[in-house]
């Protein structure tokens, strides 16, 4: 593919990407191999290196597996995560911590097996996938709204921690991004066609966000052009979170 991106910018480099067989993931990993990265997906299906981010003993041997592969690792794009819809009584504590687990608590796993090598490296930058649910106030999504809160402050918590030691940490906020995880909910509709336009139009662009537009904000945050960028939040929303609106 062609990247949106300089070519090269990551020539020599090793990236590792969670969830990145499918969707927004899947993007991140094409364009940063696509701007000369070597790319190791970390994900529980499809891939070389088999990993649940639930589960540290599988974290750490996915890890040192692409650290012994390829010699080192620079950047590390935490994207693993899954949903669920309801009112803050609307899950089972069982589904409230496994949510929590995928998406905040895995975060800490994977960055934990990573830090040893992205401490080697001279171009260290780590990119969290966080939401717009981190801070928009979505009905209905109250635990991964939680979740995503999270996310937003262990980046900056992360930041703080590491960009002494020369780690950059900063986060993507995407909107509504046609990934196979939208396509799932779009399916449960009574008329998914009709559905996606209805929910294109609810978009302040008009359309859902690309996972190539996600993937070029990734590639941006974890690359030399944003350098002094630390501790950010990069909104890809279409203007959802600006203008202070929420998809319903
Ligand atoms: P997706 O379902 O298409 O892809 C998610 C990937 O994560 C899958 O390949 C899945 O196998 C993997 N995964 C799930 N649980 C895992 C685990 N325990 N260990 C390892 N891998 C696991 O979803 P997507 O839409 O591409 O979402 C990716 C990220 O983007 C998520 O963090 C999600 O919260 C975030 N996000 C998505 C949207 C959207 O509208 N699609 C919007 C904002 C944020």
């Amino acid at each position: 593919m062609t990247a949106s991106g300089p070519a090269g910018e990551f020539a020599g480099l090793v990236a590792v990407v969670t969830g990145g067989a499918s969707g927004i993931g899947q993007a991140v990993a094409r364009e940063l191999a696509a701007r000369g990265a070597t790319v190791a997906v970390l994900d529980v299906k499809d891939t070389e290196f088999a990993c649940d981010v639930t589960d540290d003993t599988t974290v750490r041997a996915a890890v040192a597996a692409v650290a012994e592969r390829y010699g080192r690792i620079d950047v590390l794009v935490n994207n693993a995560g899954i949903g669920a819809q309801g009112a803050v009584d609307g899950n089972t504590d069982e589904e409230w911590l496994r949510v929590l687990d995928v998406n905040v608590v895995g975060i800490a796993r994977v960055t934990r097996a990573a830090l040893p090598h992205l401490r080697r490296s001279p171009h260290a930058a780590i990119v969290n996938t966080c939401s717009i649910a981190a801070t928009a106030g979505l009905p209905q999504r109250a635990v991964y709204s939680a979740s995503k809160g999270a996310v937003l402050a262990l980046t900056r918590a992360m930041a703080a921690d590491h960009i002494r030691e020369g780690i950059r940490v900063n986060c993507v906020n995407p909107g509504t991004v046609d990934t196979p995880w939208i396509g799932r909910l779009l399916d449960a509709a009574a008329d998914p066609a009709a559905e996606r336009a209805a929910l294109s139009a609810r978009q302040p662009h008009g359309r859902l966000v690309t996972p190539e537009e996600v993937a070029a904000a990734v590639a941006y945050l974890a690359g030399p052009a944003s350098g002094s960028t630390v501790g950010a939040e990069l909104a890809v929303d279409g203007g959802m979170a600006a203008l202070r609106l929420r998809p319903e």
